[in-house]
């Protein structure tokens, strides 16, 4: 056995394979594939996948991995031994009003997203698929380019591909029992066949991965699930069939079902039973490990719903049926990138074929080049809170999963499952208010108040409709309101709050940030931290509270993964970076009357000169003592107040007090976000993430390039020596009643010139908002664009931004 290789991949599946493939082309050589069974087929889920590949994914990440998929498999199916890709295109048939008004939405994103799909009839329907029963459809969704394909024929063929060029070495039968981990590091991988000395390592191992990230002290959360399959024998109306696939394949989400051709036979695949996951220890290791016995009971609904669409499929035997398993996270997305604590243990879990040839080219860049050429923070394995890796917790999300996977899915919809795993001093308050909570990396957190509907009476803004209006109330607007005219009190308790201290601190924190660090003590930076291509990896803010001493403050959700970006960067000395997010409750306190509000509980000064915008100082709140940061991202005059959680009531309720002479409100997360997009501020993973740059997304005023070196400098300097290609444009819709959700594709005519970004409505300007990237010949104020929405037109056009305060006035009053 070869002794020391460049990079182990663990597992013969279709990511390892497509990984290794990517690598040699990126002219990588000495890898080693190692696997527990036979290779090919593997004893993984990629060797019975029925290979059914939808390319829509409301994710455009996930689209274009997909997108990919069907490049690489339509290349290696070029030269596999038999025919492997089969591009008979993909239809998502509609038999309820519901759904096929959410066909006209998918069409929006795959207008966005570059990929190409149409709305057909049943009688299309019929003449694409002759045997199928369209007598009670209304609309199927129909992408010409999605495709079936034999997965392990082209993991087989890409393995091939690879040894033909001498890049691998694959060892099968050949189990991996151990990972050496030294100094934070991954040294070797130990088999039943000897030991491999690597410094890089792919955890590509399906439903084993769990397993093997345990044997490294990584937590991988997902859990292997059963699924069931069934293959008919041949039906008499497919007699004389020869072409293996001829019919687009199906999925008829409104009856859990898929189904797809077999030469003269069909198969179909359903979710609608109860989820039956597994515990990764009981996985049999044998030949079709991947494949357990059929449990009909699960299939006795299907079957008749299957009947039902497919009538000639009831008069023929079943000629195979299993349950097999492949894996589900509590996210449904998968699992990507290098795990922090352990460097060089890189993860690609919970893939499925559909996205495994996209996944082998990202995790190729990413693992030879050091980032990836598209933003994967869907999909990134840093962004899972503590909480994540129990298993009770694992298991309930991804049941919760499974039983969705084809339902239509609100993008503000709650989960129902694993709920109050985090909640603020303040809850007990805010639920005593009629908050309405939605969860955040497990963080409780109101979006509205019922006790502020009080509020509506007299209210003239527009309330939404349909898709729009769903886990939405007119409440929100009433708080916006109260925010802009009064003062709002908001539970930020959810931010990421870290430490970052020592003589290194500042020189670290330098070659972070795009923004000078090196400020007066006190002082409160706004910054982004770029990649080395100079995209946005982070936003936050940085207060200095000493000469080597900085707080470094960013949104809850992604706050892990942001965590884990600096303590990858960080040196091996001189720095140390502490999560102190759990050791502060904060709340927002912002509007108009704020400080009249916060000043009367405080002898330090508060005002304007003794207080000054973007600084922050200890103080004493009501008797509290606290921090506090004069900023605010709804664009008020205001402070987030942070104290340590003890005193987290006793803050809340004495300016619930002292707030009530000024009609202060509780406000939550609805009117967070459309505060925040009236004032133009960008959200990470909205506006700004990886594939933007601050100075398309109008963040230039934050980089300091004469400051010295930092990271994506160079990138930015070449980038402005160029001139960006698009910039990110507020746009205004002529009819303010229109409410879109984000993701909406903007055209000039026929042509899409980008999407929505971020979407609500200006409560105090009166105007229904949408942000989006446009080429610059439109990133012009006055240009006229439309929005695509569920099937509709909407002019817009492009306004002068921020629509609310353009200069700051309130800010800094
Ligand atoms: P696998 O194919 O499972 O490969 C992992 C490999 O790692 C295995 O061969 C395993 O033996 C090896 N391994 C594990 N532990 C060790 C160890 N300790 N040492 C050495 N080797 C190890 N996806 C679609 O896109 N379209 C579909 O139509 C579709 N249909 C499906 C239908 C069914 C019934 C099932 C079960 C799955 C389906 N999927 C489908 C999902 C898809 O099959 C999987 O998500 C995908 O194949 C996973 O590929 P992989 O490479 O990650 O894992």
């Amino acid at each position: 056995m070869q002794e020391q290789a460049r990079i182990v991949i663990i597992g013969g599946g279709i990511v390892g394979c497509s990984t290794a493939y990517h690598l040699m082309k990126l002219g990588w050589r000495d890898m080693v594939m190692v696997e527990q069974g036979p290779l090919f087929p593997n004893w993984g889920s990629t060797s019975h996948a029925p290979g059914l590949m939808f390319q829509h994914n409301n994710s455009k990440s996930v689209c274009q991995l997909a997108q990919w998929a069907i490049e690489l498999y339509k290349e290696i199916g070029a030269h596999t031994p038999v025919a492997s890709f089969f591009q008979v295109g993909s239809l998502e048939i509609a038999a309820t009003r519901e759904r096929a008004e959410d066909l006209k939405r998918k069409i929006g994103n795959c207008r966005s997203w570059g990929l190409e799909a149409q709305l057909i009839g049943p009688t299309e329907m019929k003449r694409l698929v002759p045997i199928m029963n369209v007598d009670d459809l209304i609309s199927a969704f129909y992408v010409p380019s999605d495709a079936d394909v034999k997965a392990a024929v082209l993991s087989e063929t890409m393995v091939r591909l690879c040894k033909e060029k001498g890049a691998l070495t694959v060892h099968e039968r050949t189990a991996v029992t151990g990972i050496e981990v030294e100094g934070g590091r991954v040294r070797s991988v130990t088999t039943t066949q000897g030991r491999i000395k690597a410094d890089v390592v792919l955890c590509a191992a399906g439903i084993w991965g769990p397993a093997i990230g345990k044997m490294a002290g990584v937590g991988i959360p997902l859990t292997p699930m059963q699924h069931l399959y069934v293959r008919t024998e041949p039906l008499k109306e497919l007699k004389g069939e020869t072409l293996e696939l001829r019919h687009p394949v199906i999925r008829e989400q409104d009856r859990d079902l898929y189904y797809r051709q077999h030469t003269e036979a069909y198969g179909f695949g359903s979710y609608r039973h109860d989820p039956l996951p597994v515990n990764v220890e009981d996985i049999p290791r044998r030949d079709n490990a991947a494949m357990l016995a059929f449990t009909p009971e699960h299939m006795a609904e299907s079957f008749k719903d299957a009947h039902h669409r497919f009538p000639a499929m009831a008069a023929a035997g079943m000629a195979q049926s299993f349950n097999g398993l492949f894996s589900f996270t509590p996210d449904l997305q998968s699992i990507l990138g290098e795990a922090r604590g352990v460097r060089g243990f890189w993860v690609a879990e919970a893939v499925w074929v559909t996205h495994g040839g996209g996944v082998g080219r990202v995790m190729a860049e990413w693992i030879a080049e050091g980032l990836p050429s598209i933003d994967l923070r869907e999909m990134d394995i840093n962004r899972f809170h503590p909480h994540a890796y129990e298993r009770g917790y694992i298991r309930a999300r991804s049941n919760r999963q499974y039983v969705e996977v084809y339902d239509i899915i609100h993008p503000l919809e709650q989960s129902g499952v694993m709920r109050n795993l985090r909640v603020s001093p303040f809850h007990s308050r805010q639920a005593a208010l009629g908050a309405e909570f939605f969860e955040s990396a497990g963080w409780e957190r109101p979006q509205w108040f019922k006790s502020n509907e009080q509020l509506l009476a007299g209210a003239a803004f527009p309330v939404r409709k349909g898709w729009a209006a769903k886990n939405w109330s007119p409440v929100i607007g009433a708080e916006h309101l109260a925010c802009r005219e009064r003062v709002g009190m908001f539970d930020l308790t959810a931010f990421a709050k870290f430490e970052v201290t020592g003589p290194g601190a500042l020189a670290f924190l330098q070659r972070m940030a795009a923004n000078q660090m090196d400020r007066p003590i006190g002082s409160v930076t706004y910054t982004a931290m770029l990649t080395e291509r100079g995209g946005i990896k982070c936003d936050l803010t940085v207060t200095r509270w000493g000469a080597e001493r900085f707080w470094v403050v960013t949104g809850g959700s992604m706050g892990l993964h942001d965590l884990a970006w600096l303590r990858a960067h960080a040196p091996a000395e001189g720095v140390e970076i502490r999560d102190v997010t759990s050791a502060y409750c904060c709340i927002g306190v912002w509007g108009p009357r704020a400080r009249e509000l916060v000043q009367a509980l405080s002898e330090d000064d508060l005002s304007n000169a003794g207080f000054g915008y973007l600084t922050a100082r200890r103080i004493f709140v009501g008797g509290v003592p606290v921090i506090a940061v004069r900023i605010s991202y709804a664009g008020e005059l205001g402070w987030e107040i942070y104290a340590p959680p003890e005193y987290g009531l006793r803050l809340w309720d004495v300016l619930w007090a002292a707030g009530e002479k000024h009609g202060v409100a509780a406000v939550g997360g609805g009117a967070f976000d459309s505060l925040r997009l009236e004032k133009g501020y960008r959200l990470w993973g909205a506006e700004i993430h990886t594939e933007y740059n601050p100075y398309e997304a109008g963040l230039g005023f934050a980089v300091i390039l004469e400051k010295g070196e930092f990271m994506g400098r160079e990138a930015l300097r070449a980038i402005k020596a160029a001139g960006v290609k698009r910039r990110l444009c507020c746009l205004t819709l002529a009819d303010p009643s229109v409410a879109l959700m984000g993701k909406e594709p903007i055209f000039d005519g026929e042509r899409v010139l980008g999407y929505v970004t971020s979407a609500n409505c200006g409560y105090s300007v009166g105007k229904s908002i949408a942000y989006g990237y446009l080429p610059l010949t439109h990133a012009v104020a006055g240009t006229a664009v439309e929005v695509y929405y569920f099937g509709e037109r909407h002019a817009a056009h492009v306004t002068k931004e921020p629509l609310y305060d353009p200069a700051n006035e309130k800010l800094k009053m």
